[in-house]
């Protein structure tokens, strides 16, 4: 790995050298046990999402790469051996942090060629991840957009959100402003185990009420379900509950998939926490990353009374939301982005339900 012959001087910084564009220095604090930081001046700030893409916005900004909140599941903990570190330690504890992401915005959006589209945040690592506390990029992000007319998203597990809402409900009065938590796991003994480096699920349960008493509407990422784990009635059900008298605006329910490197990690998660389930997920995933037709169709029908009973009201297959509230700009915040083109079908591992 190209990071080995790198040293964190007596000062705790990083002597320079390290083959990643842009890196200024590597430290590490007291405060973040374990954890570097790969401070990098970037090029760009806004990123292009292809055009092939099925996600419902063009442009995203991310001003980390790398997540502590650490969730075995993470779709996005490959775009770490872009960097020749690893998709799964090196993604939780070595975070490339962009010091000057907030200049190149700006910048970036003061270009006659800027046409304020929808921006999404937290589309690759979490921006109100701790990391945000120390260095504190999103005041500026959100500002900077506001002030290109430019309607913005944030999509998070972070309750640091909350010292931002004052902020983001002055945004919405100029520009249409989308707020997603991701919540998918009521059970917090589980949360802990899948998710260890996030708040829980009543942490989160209470930033969606801070969301929705700052006059801002609040949709919920109920993502990834994990077969056999979260997929029960009851769960679902006590979790719609919950987010329902939570003040969610609307839901997105969407099924696990186990994309590159992600699979086998999630699949050592498994032996190590759930070994009776380890053959199940290998049957289930046996054939790609992405559960099998019959599955999907099977949730669907498990969610939709449930959701119509706390009262979200469908829209399409998989996005649904209450009568009468806002939605985002761009439609559910990521809503179809994790499906696939075509969702394989396969009837030898036909998933045993409950
Ligand atoms: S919060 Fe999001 S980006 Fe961070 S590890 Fe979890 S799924 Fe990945």
């Amino acid at each position: 790995m190209r990071w080995d012959g790198q040293k964190l001087g007596d000062d705790g910084t990083a002597l320079p050298g390290l083959a990643l564009a842009g890196l200024v220095r590597s430290v590490r604090t007291p405060e973040f046990a374990g954890v570097t930081f790969h401070e990098v001046t970037c090029k760009s700030a806004l990123n292009k999402v292809p055009d092939a893409s099925a996600m419902p916005f063009r442009w995203t900004v991310n001003p980390t790469r790398g997540c502590l909140h650490a969730c075995t599941y993470c779709f996005a903990r490959p775009t770490h051996e872009y960097l020749d570190l690893d998709a799964g330690r090196d993604f939780e504890t070595q975070i490339v942090v962009k010091t000057n992401v907030v200049d190149v915005l700006r910048a970036e959006l003061a270009r006659p060629s800027w046409r304020g589209e929808h921006v999404a945040l937290g589309t690759n690592t979490d921006p109100y991840q701790r990391v945000e506390g120390r260095y504190r990029f999103m005041p500026g992000i959100i500002e900077a957009l506001v002030h290109a007319g430019t309607p913005l998203s944030i999509l998070t597990k972070g309750t640091l959100l909350r010292r931002d809402l004052a902020l983001l409900a002055e945004a919405s009065t100029h520009v249409p402003v989308g707020i997603g938590i991701s919540l998918a796991i009521a059970d917090e003994t589980l949360q802990q185990a899948v998710e260890p480096g996030t708040p829980t699920p009543r942490a989160r349960l209470e930033l969606i009420r801070a969301v929705r008493e700052a006059g801002l509407p609040c949709g919920v990422m109920v993502a990834p379900v994990l077969p056999w784990l979260t997929d029960g009635r009851a769960h679902l059900d006590d979790l719609l509950a919950k987010l329902a008298d939570a003040g969610a605006t609307g839901v997105t329910v969407l099924p696990l998939h186990l994309r590159g490197a992600v699979k086998p990690l999630f699949l050592a998660w498994l032996r190590e926490h759930a070994p009776a389930l380890a053959h199940r997920y290998e049957a289930l995933y046996g054939r790609g990353a992405y559960v099998p037709h019959e599955y999907s169709r099977w949730l669907d029908q498990r969610v939709r009374p449930l959701l119509v009973r706390h009262g979200f009201e469908g829209r399409d297959r998989r996005a649904f939301r209450r009568q009468g509230e806002g939605s985002y700009p761009g439609g559910s915040i990521v809503a179809d982005a994790a499906l696939p083109a075509h969702e394989p079908t396969i009837a030898a591992a036909q998933p045993v339900l409950f």
